[in-house]
């Protein structure tokens, strides 16, 4: 029987071994299990899923941010929080380029080395990909990457990262399939990292426009799921200072923690 061991640069130590006893099946027989995914293939399904990560972010994991609580305290607050609790639910809101995109990526990463299964994606390719689905009906091949039913599993813990949760139009459509997604992540107690450039009142008002009692409705579900953490991300620190040093910084910089 063949036995290497294969090592991942790039990966986490806790993921770096994966042995290939398959010769090429992708497959082991394991004694009173049956047939069980040999390591290679393990490993493979790790580096595709990590390919996704947009080349901004590809080297970025929580295990290598190195907050520095002096020169950027609340950044630097944001970053120690996920990295304690990597495994939460957030809900990140900000202004454009403050990091949303980089904590929510960072903590999709996380999950991948985990060998969770995993997706993340924007809001509007979220609804893009329903809308493909629910087009070509149940008879096409085609199904979209995550739909709320995918969610009904106990066996594992999923990470449903949605980027951009206040951008396209909040449709009827786009409502109801967001609140049955949320519903279902809810329930079965999945990780789920939502950014937005809008607060919790602000995505409220947004998802209203999707009709009757949806934005409360989405919203109680954003913010119910496993106590999600609320956290918002001021600008970043390097523009703070630009704009401090012009003179037009006054306000103190908004940052809640909001817990519960
Ligand atoms: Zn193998």
């Amino acid at each position: 029987m063949s036995c290497e061991t294969i090592r991942l640069v790039s990966l986490n130590p806790s993921t770096n071994h994966f042995v290939c006893h398959c010769q090429g099946t992708g497959w082991v027989v394991v004694e009173g299990k049956g047939a069980q995914e040999c390591g290679c293939r393990i490993r493979a399904k790790i580096i595709r899923k990590l390919e996704r990560i947009p080349p901004e972010y590809e080297h970025l994991r929580i295990e290598s941010v190195a907050p520095d609580l002096k020169r950027h305290p609340k950044q630097a607050f944001v970053w120690q929080t996920v990295k304690r609790h990597p495994d939460r639910c957030y809900l990140l809101c900000g202004r454009s380029g403050v990091g949303k995109s980089a904590v929510m990526w960072a903590l999709y990463a996380h999950a991948v080395e985990q060998y969770r299964p995993a997706v993340a994606m924007s809001l509007s390719e979220l609804i893009e990909d329903f809308r493909r689905a629910e087009a070509v009906g149940y008879q096409n091949e085609y199904l979209a990457e995550l739909y709320p039913s995918k969610l009904r599993t106990r066996s594992d813990r999923w990470f449903v990262g949605i980027d951009d949760f206040h951008l396209g139009r909040p449709t009827r459509f786009a409502g109801e399939m967001i609140y049955r997604l949320l519903d279902a992540a809810y329930s079965y107690r999945h990780q789920l990292v939502v950014t937005s450039q809008l607060d919790r009142r602000g995505l409220e008002r947004h998802w209203a426009e999707a009709g009757d009692g949806s934005g409360k409705a989405i919203m109680r579900r954003l913010m119910e799921i496993n106590g999600a953490t609320y956290l918002t991300l001021p600008e970043t620190d390097g523009r703070l200072e630009e704009r401090r040093a012009d003179g037009l910084y006054k306000k103190k910089a908004a940052f809640e923690d909001i817990v519960n």
